[in-house]
């Protein structure tokens, strides 16, 4: 049987989980993992930071490369023009007229790591609500290109708790964003775009930030209904989903790492 085409691409992310998804209750993220590729040993990028780690996510080069930082984030917009555009802006290249999305619990992200300018429709709120919403948005806009979710509580629940399997309420963090997924993914199948869609899930770093002695370990999976993109999960040198993009995209030059 013909494999179906990818028409869309959604990065599905949870801000701090590192691979306590092993400890936490995770029966969303298990079952997706088991439908596609998945690995609990990809590491994060150094330092172990928000902005950096998103940063390099969807810049696709290194810290150094991309210089973002969480006050960055937070106070000034990615530059218009720089040799390390965001998968955003490279997409817009790509399709002029195609609805892109970004949903992020954390608001620097959209503020500053994203480009402002290039036509996708930002929403930054507090997990739940971000997820009715983004829920609401694919309802209303099927033909959506690409879309990226950060959900950032367990983080958040991180540092005012603590990271790791010893911190029950950052464990219930990470099972509460579980739920979460649930919603997204139930959304796209009553959508009828699972099986035309690549499914990222991933985090980006475990404990960090000002708490950065737990783990640096990060999670990626990979799922794809269409088996045109199994290559998986990230290492120091490819750390960004976009390495893998199933659908071409204008290259740079110099963005390798
Ligand atoms: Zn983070």
């Amino acid at each position: 049987m013909a494999e179906k085409r990818i028409e869309r691409v959604f990065i599905l992310g949870m801000d701090g989980a590192g691979n306590f998804n092993q400890q936490a209750h995770t029966p969303v993220l298990d079952a997706f993992a088991a439908r596609g590729a998945f690995t609990n040993e990809a590491q994060a990028e150094s330092p172990t930071i928000s902005a950096q780690c998103w940063g390099s996510v969807l810049h696709g080069v290194k810290p150094e490369k991309h210089g973002l930082t969480n006050e960055s984030s937070a106070s000034e917009r990615y530059p218009d023009v720089s040799p390390y555009p965001s998968v955003f802006k490279l997409a817009r290249e790509a399709w002029p007229e195609a609805k892109f999305a970004s949903f992020t619990g954390w608001s620097p992200i959209n503020y500053g790591i994203v480009e402002e300018g290039i036509g996708v429709y930002k929403r930054s709120l507090p997990d739940q609500q971000l997820v009715d919403e983004l829920c609401a948005y694919v309802e209303n806009n099927p033909d959506v290109k690409l879309l990226f979710l950060q959900l950032d509580e367990p983080d958040g629940s991180g540092h005012r708790h603590g990271y790791g399997p010893e911190s029950p309420a950052y464990l219930d963090a990470i099972a509460s964003c579980d739920r979460l997924l649930g919603q997204v993914l139930q959304t796209i199948e009553q959508a009828g775009l699972m099986a035309s869609s690549l499914i990222i899930a991933l985090t980006d770093h475990g404990g960090g930030g000002l708490i950065p002695s737990i783990t640096a370990a990060s999670i990626r999976w990979i799922r794809t209904c269409s088996g045109a993109a199994s290559a998986l999960a990230s290492s120091r040198e490819r750390p960004s989903p976009r390495c893998r993009w199933p659908i071409p995209l204008p290259s740079r030059h110099g963005r390798s790492g």
